[in-house]
């Protein structure tokens, strides 16, 4: 398996909208083997095909209860409102900011083989769920937040560029990224 690239902050390929999965095959069970290294690596517990270059419509998570899971087409329904909790991303490394998500969704996708799967998760899981989709339609958390919260991570981004420089060094302090 290989580790793959992150594209961050200023990379297109984050910006677009990303095209339906149409074919379950072997290549993509590789390409889905790499991505969950690459999530575990990071460490994160969501990783969205177009976060390694691939505009295509599926992402990577593990909760931490679920265990290494797999989501394609993505349809999602916010049922309920409303948790506000800090919130990373892979593809902006080092902040964090307090993000307005929906509390429950209920999501409908497809697995490795194909076939339709549906959920209603609440909390954290709903929370890595919309993140992941925002992913997937060219959007991070910092398009959810106000005018103060962007200029708050992008403060805390030059800082983290500015301290990576220096020691090389990568902290989340044991927050979750996706
Ligand atoms: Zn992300």
């Amino acid at each position: 398996m290989t580790i793959l690239r992150i594209r961050t902050l200023g990379d297109p390929v984050l910006r677009e909208r990303a095209r339906p999965l149409e074919r379950f095959d072997a290549s993509l069970r590789r390409l889905v083997d790499d991505m969950m290294e690459t999530m575990y690596e990071a460490p994160g517990v969501g990783l969205a095909a177009p976060q390694v270059g691939v505009s295509s419509r599926f992402f990577v998570y593990d909760d931490g209860d679920t265990g290494p899971r797999f989501l394609a087409n993505p349809e999602l329904l916010p049922i309920k409102k409303e948790q506000v909790k800090e919130e990373g991303c892979l593809s902006i490394p080092g902040p964090f900011y307090e993000t307005p998500r929906a509390l429950k969704v209920k999501i409908r996708g497809q697995d490795l083989g194909g076939r339709w799967v549906e959920m209603s998760p609440e909390g954290q899981l709903a929370r890595i769920f919309q993140h992941e989709a925002d992913h997937l339609d060219g959007m991070l958390y910092i398009d959810r937040l106000d005018e103060v919260g962007r200029r708050d991570v992008m403060r805390q981004l030059r800082e983290h560029e500015l301290t990576r420089e220096m020691k090389g060094s990568h902290p989340s302090g044991g927050r979750s990224l996706t």
